[in-house]
């Protein structure tokens, strides 16, 4: 059998200025999609996003620097797609040879995932859901809110006043000021996301006034290897901390026990959408509360989370929606900001015309 790759590397303009308490190029969104085909399959193609982040190592030259790894791993794969059990196997058998053969390389590994799932259930005639054995019904998607002056987060905040919750990126210099001028314009759940920025005794003095303004959660509070300054908060703090730059793949997850109550899962991060199935049922196991996350992709990524949406407590899944264009097109965002997953193979989604 033979595998056929194209590679995409997108730069997409964001709607506003997005900036986190990482270095980021606030202006656009650097992505690589892919489209996947294979000679026993003729008339599919299997459609593919993962999103590099310099923090873990990746940018779109990486990504296509270890894709004729990846390709070489899938040739010793005995790729069979005959139902969706043998389909699920296969999916399962080149995600484990994608780690065998190279470590780390989420974003990589998440673009062919993808894309093998789109493929493999396009030829089966099936949603992607439907391979998944996941469900249609998801939870709504919050909307994030970058680093800006606290007045300019307030105005963003009153526009996306109609998502059921908002994510406000902290980690700069107006934290609480922000986190106010939010609640003053949005009567929600807010969920603030550090990004490793705070340092312990600033973020315990900070908690008593989240509380009250009504903070849902705490996100990445302290550097990814300073569990013990996670735990340390946790047991402190009455609301859930939840991991994301310390929790990127199922491994990272045994070591977060007892120290977080929340994992924030996603593909990109730990290599697709099978891994991010696999991740999101291994949290709820150890007992997480579990957050379902994104970078800035675009419909095809976006798409391929809310397959899984369904296992997470909470989704924050609106990359797509902080880009000016999204080139692609299909699955929509529901009046009450729950994607809703197509019922036609695969993911549903194709290139804007
Ligand atoms: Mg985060």
């Amino acid at each position: 059998m033979t595998w056929s790759l194209r590679h995409e590397t997108l730069s997409l303009r964001l709607r506003n200025p997005f900036r986190i308490a990482r270095d980021f190029d606030a202006h656009q969104a650097r992505t690589v999609v892919v489209e996947l085909t294979n000679t026993n399959w003729p008339g599919h193609c299997g459609l593919g996003e993962g999103f590099p982040d310099t923090y873990y190592g990746e940018t779109p030259d990486t990504m296509v620097a270890v894709f004729p790894l990846l390709i070489e791993a899938l040739e010793g794969v005995a790729f069979v797609v005959r139902d969706i059990a043998s389909a699920r196997r296969s999916l399962r058998a080149a995600a484990a040879a994608f780690d065998v053969r190279l470590g780390h390389n989420g974003a990589a590994k998440c673009a062919l995932d993808i894309a093998l799932h789109d493929l493999a259930a396009k030829q089966l005639g099936v949603p992607l859901y439907e391979l998944l054995g996941t469900s249609r019904d998801v939870p709504p998607t919050d909307f994030t809110l970058g680093l800006d002056e606290p007045s300019v987060v307030a105005d963003r905040a009153a526009a996306a006043a109609h998502f059921p919750a908002l994510k406000v990126k902290v980690g700069g210099p107006h934290d609480l000021a922000t986190v106010q001028a939010v609640r003053r314009r949005f009567d929600g759940p807010i969920r603030v996301d550090a990004n490793t920025a705070w340092q312990p005794e600033e973020a315990l003095r900070l908690l008593p006034a989240l509380v009250e303004l009504g903070v849902e959660l705490v996100e990445q509070p302290f550097p990814a290897h300073r569990l013990d300054q996670l735990a340390w908060l946790q047991e402190r703090s009455p609301l859930p901390i939840v991991a994301d730059e310390s929790a990127v793949t199922v491994n990272d997850l045994d070591r977060l026990v007892g120290v977080v109550a929340g994992v924030n899962v996603k593909l990109a991060k730990c290599g697709g959408v099978g891994p991010a199935l696999r991740m999101l049922q291994r949290a709820r196991e150890l007992g997480f509360r579990r957050f379902l996350g994104c970078m800035e992709e675009t419909l095809v990524g976006i798409t391929a989370s809310a397959a899984v949406a369904s296992l997470a407590d909470w989704v924050d899944l609106d990359g797509c929606l902080l880009l000016a264009d999204d080139p692609f097109t299909g699955t929509k965002l529901g009046e009450d900001c729950r994607w809703l997953l197509q019922a036609q193979p695969g993911l549903g989604v194709v290139r804007a015309s």
